[in-house]
């Protein structure tokens, strides 16, 4: 055999191999949502460990201001009911903390609702989680329109427990969501975002929308986004005292302040995790 036809033959084999490689369950076409461009981003978190703190943030979007303080039956907030695909009657319960827990009785997000479109397997969370995401994301549909939908990423497994490649995201609490972007379009997946193409205005409508209602502990967001919407912010008559529970920025990126911490790996995401509903207490650990 010459030495061109063995080097072919090498080539196709490892084409063939890398093919196999990329073709897995992931690639699978189904139904509503196409979901053969959605890959997890790696998480590289030095905040996924860190427990929340017992003081819950609220925002009150009108007022522009952030209120710090013990607000468990947040005034003024009534939890909505999810829409679980397929719908359940048992309310879920979520157990130990995000980065070693469990999930029971989950409530699977629809592939699409209002607003949204949801695009990880891993669509699986506790009844508030999917409750607090499908009102945020009606109340940006409603706030704005025309605009793509808003792309949300994995949660958790059907059960909680280890989801590859994420430190957390076990008991049904943490999403991972797309920047809004002022691209043209419906995205499907992440996509890194800066100062040339964030939708700070719908983004932090979004954000605002569950910052009201005291039910969010973390959110982890690459330093340089979160200071393009703080700037925003101040040009739109929110004051720094009033951020400063709020974002971490401009303190420094490693600094303990804020709702919204600074995390590698989330400049095309980021990463909110809510608290755990009073019902899973004390089993749930926040
Ligand atoms: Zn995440």
């Amino acid at each position: 055999m010459s030495r061109t036809l063995l080097r072919a033959l090498l080539f196709a084999l490892l084409a063939a191999l890398v093919a196999c490689a990329d073709a897995g369950p992931q690639r699978k076409k189904r139904r509503g949502v196409d979901r053969m461009v959605f890959r997890d981003a790696p998480e590289e978190n030095a905040y996924e460990k860190i427990p929340l703190p017992p003081q819950r943030v609220r925002v009150q979007a009108r007022a522009h201001t952030a209120t710090v303080g013990n607000v468990a039956g947040v005034a003024n907030f009534q939890m909505p009911a999810p829409l679980c695909q397929p719908p359940k009657n048992q309310p879920s319960r979520t157990i130990g903390p995000t980065t070693d827990g469990q999930l029971q009785d989950a409530c699977r997000i629809p592939g699409q609702g209002p607003g949204y479109i949801a695009v990880s397997p891993n669509a699986f969370g506790t009844d508030n989680t999917v409750a607090l995401l499908e009102m945020a994301a009606a109340q940006v549909n409603r706030q704005f329109e025309g605009v793509p939908a808003i792309v949300i990423g994995a949660i958790s497994a059907e059960n909680g427990g280890f989801l590859k490649p994420h430190k957390s995201h076990q008991s049904g609490r943490d999403v991972d969501i797309a920047y809004m972007r002022t691209t043209k379009g419906q995205p499907k997946r992440f996509e890194l975002t800066d100062a040339s193409n964030l939708d700070a205005e719908r983004t932090w409508a979004f954000l605002e929308a569950l910052l009201s209602t005291g039910e969010v502990g973390w959110i982890f967001m690459d330093y340089e986004i979160q200071a393009l919407l703080y700037e925003a912010l101040l040009d739109n008559g929110w004051t720094e005292q009033a951020l400063a529970p709020v974002f971490q920025y401009p303190a420094g990126a490693t600094v303990p302040r804020g709702v919204i911490r600074h995390a590698t790996g989330h400049a095309d995401h980021f990463h909110v995790r809510f608290r755990c509903p009073e019902a899973d207490k004390p089993d749930c650990v926040d």
